[in-house]
């Protein structure tokens, strides 16, 4: 990503998101590039550095839609995105969250068997244990060889915030 200070005819300073210079470039060409206050055409690159959009904690608005709805985050060309600071940092939150619980509910429906889990779940399969579902540690190794033998096995990811549960 690489944010540009442009200008219009008319002087409206304004920020262009782009994949590339090629990008910019390329949209300045065939006049996708268009001022967002008055639609000129007629754009000009301010001399500055271009710096790593992610990094950039300003609320920007999209080059080729800034009178479309927010939340179609992308531009008619399809390559340039613009996700303020403030939206991604808020979509993030809401995913984080949304695992959590779906985790929780997880942790609390199951029966942790620590690191016998391998052989328990081998027990369940082949009917020497009551069925029930079972989370626990298993190797690698442990479990290549549970689903070689048809065992349904779902590693987790385990988040920081989970770790007092889960111990
Ligand atoms: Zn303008």
């Amino acid at each position: 990503m690489k944010v540009y200070n442009l200008s219009c005819h008319l002087d409206h300073h304004f920020e262009g998101w782009f994949a590339s210079e090629a990008d910019a470039l390329s949209q300045q060409e065939t006049g996708l590039l268009t001022c967002p206050v008055c639609d000129s055409k007629e754009i000009v690159r301010l001399p500055s550095a271009p710096r790593i959009a992610k990094h950039s904690k300003q609320e920007l608005v999209p080059v080729n839609q800034a009178s479309h709805q927010s939340g179609d985050l992308r531009t008619a060309n399809g390559q340039s995105m613009v996700l303020t600071g403030s939206e991604h940092a808020h979509l993030q939150a809401q995913v984080q969250a949304t695992v959590m619980k779906a985790m929780r509910e997880l942790i609390n429906k199951t029966e942790d068997v620590g690191h016998d889990f391998a052989e328990e779940a081998r027990k369940i399969h082949y009917q020497e244990a009551p069925e029930r579902s079972i989370r626990g540690h298993a190797t690698v190794d442990e479990t290549a060889e549970l689903r070689e033998e048809g065992i349904e096995v779902v590693s987790l990811p385990v988040f920081p915030a989970l770790k007092d549960t889960l111990q």
